[in-house]
C-alpha cells in the first residue's frame, strides 16, 4: 500500500485541509464517525492511501494538524510573522509535531510521501510549515514532498508583510519540496467575482476553499498515486518535470466554472470542458498561459464521458497549440508580482524589525530575494528558448562536461 501522510498548518491550511477531508470522505463514502456508508466497492479501493483502518473497522484520516493558536479564526499565533513560525514560537513546538509525523510514518507499509496544505502569507503555515517541510526532508529524503501553497494577494488580505512571508517561504520550497501546487488568492478572487459572480465576501473564502479542494484532488493525481485515479482519464502531454528540479511550481486549471445564474445555459461537453480548463480565466494562478509555453501538462477528466472523445480533444489541443507546448511554465508572472511587492518594502527596510526582533538575519531576506529573482529568470529563460534544439544543445554541452 502506498500511503500518503497529509499535514495541514495554520489558519488557512486548516481551513482548506478540513474542506479537503470533507471531499475525500465523501468520495470514499466515509461518514464523520469513520464508518463506511458508501454504495460502490470502488470507493474502498485504495482507501488506505489516505486512511488508517482502526481495529473497530473505522477509517481514520492519516493527517497531522498543527497550529500555534488552537481555535482562533481570524488571528494567528505567529502574528503573520514568518520568523515567529520558523525560528521562535514554531521552532519550540516543531519537535512535538515531528514526533506525531514519525509515529504516523512508522505505521505505514510503504509511505509514498507527504502533502502539506498551508498559506505562505501568514506566520504559522508559512514559517512553521516550511520549517516542518525542511525537517521532514532531512529525515525522509527519498519520499515525495508535495505542497498546496496559497499565495497571498492584496485583493484578499491587507496584511502588508505577506510578500515577505511568501518570499521567505518560496526560498524554502525551491529547495525542500518536489512539487508545489500554486493556489493564488489573486486568481481565486478574480474567479469568484468575474466568473462565479459572487458578491458576498464571506462566500469568497469558502468557495475558494472548495475550489482548492477540487484542485487538490485533481492536481494530486499528477504526482501521487491517489485512490480515485482509476476513475480518472488522464492524458499527459509530456511528463518530465524533474528535468528542472527547481522549477516545480504548478498551475491548476479547473472546469466547469459557471455562475449559478448561467448554469443551465452551459453545455458540459468534452470540447467545452477542454476549452475551459486551458483558459486563463480558469487558472488558480494569476498568470496567463498565452504569455508563455508549457514545460509539462496533464489533464484529468472525471465523470461519465467517452474516453475516445477525450483523447481526440487532447490531441486537438496539442495540435492547435503546438507552439505553446514547449519549454515553459507560466508562474513567472505570479512570482514577479510577489517579488515586486517584496522589493518595494525591503528597499526601505520596512517592517524588518519585526523579523530581526525574532533573531532573524537581514541576510536571509537578501538571499530569499535573489533566490526568487533567480527563479523568475529561470522560468523566463525557458520561455525565451525558442526551439527544442537549444535545450538539446544545452543538454549535450552538459554531457560533454561530464564526459571530460
Ligand atoms: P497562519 O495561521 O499564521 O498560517 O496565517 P494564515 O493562514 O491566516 O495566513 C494568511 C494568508 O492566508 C493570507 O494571505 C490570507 O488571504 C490567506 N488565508 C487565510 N485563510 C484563508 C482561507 O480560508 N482561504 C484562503 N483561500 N486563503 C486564506
Amino acid at each position: 500500500m502506498r500511503e500518503i501522510l497529509h499535514v495541514q498548518g495554520g489558519q488557512c491550511g486548516n481551513q482548506i485541509g478540513s474542506k479537503f477531508w470533507e471531499v475525500v470522505c465523501d468520495e470514499h463514502g466515509i461518514d464523520p464517525t469513520g464508518r463506511y456508508t458508501g454504495t460502490s466497492d470502488l470507493q474502498l479501493e485504495r482507501v488506505n492511501v489516505y486512511y488508517n483502518e482502526a481495529s473497530c473497522g473505522r477509517f481514520v484520516p492519516r493527517a497531522v494538524l498543527m497550529d500555534l493558536e488552537p481555535g482562533t479564526m481570524d488571528s494567528s499565533g505567529a502574528g503573520n510573522n514568518w520568523a515567529k513560525g520558523h525560528y521562535t514560537e514554531g521552532a519550540e513546538l516543531i519537535d512535538s509535531v515531528l514526533d506525531v509525523v514519525r509515529k504516523e510514518a512508522e505505521n505505514c507499509d510503504c509511505l509514498q510521501g507527504f502533502q502539506v496544505c498551508h498559506s505562505l502569507g501568514g506566520g504559522t503555515g508559512s514559517g512553521m510549515g516550511t520549517l516542518l517541510i525542511s525537517k521532514i526532508r532531512e529525515e525522509y529524503p527519498d519520499r515525495m514532498m508535495l505542497t498546496f501553497s496559497v499565495f497571498p494577494s492584496p485583493k484578499v488580505s491587507d496584511t502588508v508583510v505577506e510578500p515577505y512571508n511568501a518570499t521567505l517561504s518560496v526560498h524554502q520550497l525551491v529547495e525542500n519540496a518536489d512539487e508545489c501546487m500554486v493556489l493564488d488568492n489573486e486568481a481565486l478572487y478574480d474567479i469568484c467575482f468575474r466568473t462565479l459572480k459572487l458578491t458576498t465576501p464571506s462566500w469568497v473564502v469558502s468557495v475558494l476553499n472548495a475550489m482548492y479542494c477540487v484542485g487538490i484532488l485533481s492536481a494530486n493525481k499528477g504526482c501521487l498515486n491517489v485512490p480515485w485515479a482509476t476513475e480518472l482519464r488522464s492524458e499527459e502531454t509530456c511528463s518530465e518535470p524533474h528535468s528542472f528540479p527547481r522549477l516545480h511550481f504548478f498551475m491548476v486549471g479547473f472546469a466547469p466554472l459557471t455562475s449559478r445564474g448561467s448554469q443551465q445555459y452551459r453545455a458540459l461537453t468534452v470540447p467545452e470542458l477542454t476549452q475551459q480548463m486551458w483558459d486563463s480565466k480558469n487558472m488558480m494562478c494569476a498568470a496567463d498561459p498565452r504569455h508563455g509555453r508549457y514545460l509539462t501538462a496533464s489533464a484529468m477528466f472525471r465523470g461519465k464521458m467517452s474516453t475516445k472523445e477525450v483523447d481526440e480533444q487532447m490531441i486537438n489541443v496539442q495540435n492547435k497549440n503546438s507552439s505553446y507546448f514547449v519549454e515553459w511554465i507560466p508562474n513567472n508572472e505570479m512570482f514577479r508580482r510577489v517579488s515586486e511587492q517584496f522589493t518595494a518594502m525591503f528597499r526601505r527596510k520596512a517592517f524588518l524589525h519585526w523579523y530581526t526582533g525574532e533573531g532573524m538575519d537581514e541576510m536571509e531576506f537578501t538571499e530569499a530575494e535573489s533566490n526568487m529573482n533567480d527563479l523568475v529568470s529561470e522560468y523566463q529563460q525557458y520561455q525565451d528558448a525558442t526551439a527544442d534544439e537549444e535545450l538539446e544543445y544545452e543538454d549535450e554541452e552538459e554531457e560533454d562536461v561530464q564526459d571530460m
